[in-house]
């Protein structure tokens, strides 16, 4: 079977496993199976699931992309290796992450839901403070380890909100 879709974390704990072989994956993913379901995790072992790594040149893009839409700060690592992937093999993306799609969308990438109908918008992104509500518009930069940082006005914690 060719391997022309990338799962997300999403599509690989719900998708029986018959279904998995032959699709690509990122390698930071088994972590984040590790993490949410290690059962999982030994079973996906056995599916025969492509293990990738994207190139350098194609995470730049994903970043590139990202950038360009302002989702950036809310995507993670495993995030832009599949976008990356998709990017480098010109492949489809399964994924129910709205802000990878909205990216797949506005990139003119490929792209499936696992379960739910998909997209039905276009979202874009600004922080917002948790205290006095101030809204900033949403950053360029990812942020490390998703710390967003604290208002500049009363010190509270921002958050990552869809913009309505
Ligand atoms: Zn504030």
């Amino acid at each position: 079977m060719a391997s022309d879709e990338v799962l997300d974390t999403a599509a690989l704990l719900a998708w029986p496993v018959e279904r998995l072989r032959g699709c690509l994956v990122v390698h930071s993913q088994r972590e984040e199976l590790v993490r949410i379901s290690p059962d999982r995790g030994l079973v996906l072992e056995a599916a025969e699931l492509v293990w990738a790594t994207p190139t350098e040149d194609a995470l730049t893009k994903a970043r590139e992309l990202a950038t360009t839409t302002g989702d950036i700060a809310g995507l993670s690592n495993v995030d832009f290796e599949l976008l990356a992937l998709v990017l480098e093999r010109g492949v489809i993306l399964v994924t129910d992450d709205y802000r990878l799609q909205n990216l797949c969308e506005l990139g003119g990438i490929a792209w499936s839901s696992v379960t739910t109908e998909g997209i039905r918008s276009m979202w874009s992104w600004e922080l917002r403070c948790s205290g006095c509500k101030l809204v900033i518009d949403a950053p360029k930069e990812p942020y490390p380890d998703r710390n967003l940082g604290n208002c500049r006005e009363c010190g509270a914690e921002l958050a990552l909100r869809r913009r309505r």
